[in-house]
């Protein structure tokens, strides 16, 4: 970004750039991990006369503790996990990058992440003014506990953020090695931050699993994935309800409009219908591997809605822009050599792959 010369902008941010994920009109639409599915027009009618009876109080500020939301987000988990959360141990905003931020806020100073990762971790830390370590993988991407722990060691930052399943790579990380982290990272008294985005994707247990013993480790998850519920900007954590007292002093009064929380109490209340979208997404996402292996490519082993491959000629850029020349939008993220594909519907998933072996083909031919 250039700034003029008369806009006072933070020195801090001059050198920044914002999150821009093209958006774009495609045919297919596999670049930011949303959800292909629709809400269901049973779902649909009933968020329509919630909202509608929400709107008949629009003159009230709404529950500035969403505290229908956060017992009805703690019951879902509870089932999910056989946990025993109650609403004092969950908070609610508008999308997990709200809780990102009010993490930050309340614990910033100095925060620790394992790149790649979710880019959007660094960006909301230096805005917030926490200053950011970018930690190390495995040359191929992968997790390396003991790296991380040592790490972790010699900075000992107040927060150290772990993306399971990661984005963009797909890999889940052990229970096991969680609560390793979480028990090095509460000995100095820091705060281990589990970004779980894509968890109901996932076989491996959540980490929810492990705060009744261990306060120091914070869970963050969101409806913008699994529940298909991205336009409605809905993410929560768990963690111990002391951390839960630390978000009340930096939230905004009445942060979470009642029409979200009419809307999002309803959208849990179909959550069966709603994890069935799940399985169906973990079935593609299995079989699109396949499908790409079969066109001699690399792919990353994935717990998530989406995959990270490599193993074509061309740079990623150029084969980004001929996918969407030909009406498939996925997402280049900027590692050299590979892109993310989203998990669409049927339709999309197959004109991915035949557009992609097309160009592939045309690669051979050259
Ligand atoms: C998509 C994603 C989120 C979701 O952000 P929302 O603000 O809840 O839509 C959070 N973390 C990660 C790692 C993600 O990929």
């Amino acid at each position: 970004m250039t700034w003029p010369a008369w806009l006072p902008i933070r020195k801090d941010l001059a050198e920044l750039s914002p999150y821009g994920a093209p958006q774009v009109r495609a045919e297919a639409t596999l670049n930011t991990n949303e959800n292909p599915f629709p809400p269901s027009l049973d779902l649909a009618k009933a968020i329509a006369s919630a909202v509608e009876e929400a709107s008949l109080s629009l003159n009230r500020y709404p529950d500035r503790d969403a505290k229908e939301l956060r017992a009805d987000l703690a019951g879902y988990i509870n089932a999910l996990s056989a946990t025993t959360f109650g609403a004092e141990s969950v908070w609610v905003a508008n999308g997990s990058n709200e809780i990102i931020q009010s993490l930050f806020l309340a614990f910033g100073e100095s925060a620790l992440g394992f790149t790649p990762s979710y880019s959007m971790h660094p960006l909301i830390a230096k805005v917030s003014g926490t200053s950011w370590f970018d930690g190390k993988r495995n040359p191929d991407f992968s997790f390396n506990l003991d790296a991380a722990l040592s790490q972790i060691k010699e900075r000992r930052p107040r927060l150290t953020f772990l993306t399971t399943p990661n984005n963009p790579t797909g890999e889940a990380i052990p229970l096991s090695q969680i609560e390793t982290l979480a028990n090095v990272i509460g000995s100095f008294g820091g705060l281990l931050v589990v970004d779980e985005a894509y968890a109901e994707f996932s076989e491996e247990k959540s980490a929810v699993t492990l705060i009744s013993k261990n306060p120091h480790l914070i869970v963050i998850r969101t409806m913008s994935k699994a529940f298909a519920f991205a336009g409605a900007r809905v993410g929560y954590l768990l963690a111990d309800p002391h951390v839960i007292d630390a978000m009340f002093l930096v939230r905004l009064p009445y942060h979470l409009s009642s029409l979200t929380q009419s809307a999002a109490r309803v959208a849990i209340s179909f959550k069966d219908e709603l994890l069935a979208g799940v399985t169906k997404l973990v079935q593609s996402r299995n079989k699109v591997s396949e499908e790409l292996i079969g066109l001699g490519l690399t792919v990353l082993p994935s717990s998530a809605n989406f995959l990270l491959f490599t193993g074509f000629s061309q740079s990623a850029p150029q084969v980004w822009q001929k996918l969407l020349d030909h009406g498939v939008l996925i997402r280049d993220v900027g590692l050299s050599g590979f892109l993310r594909v989203t998990i669409g519907n049927g339709a999309e998933n197959a004109q991915f792959i035949a557009v992609l072996s097309e160009i592939l083909a045309a690669e051979e031919k050259r």
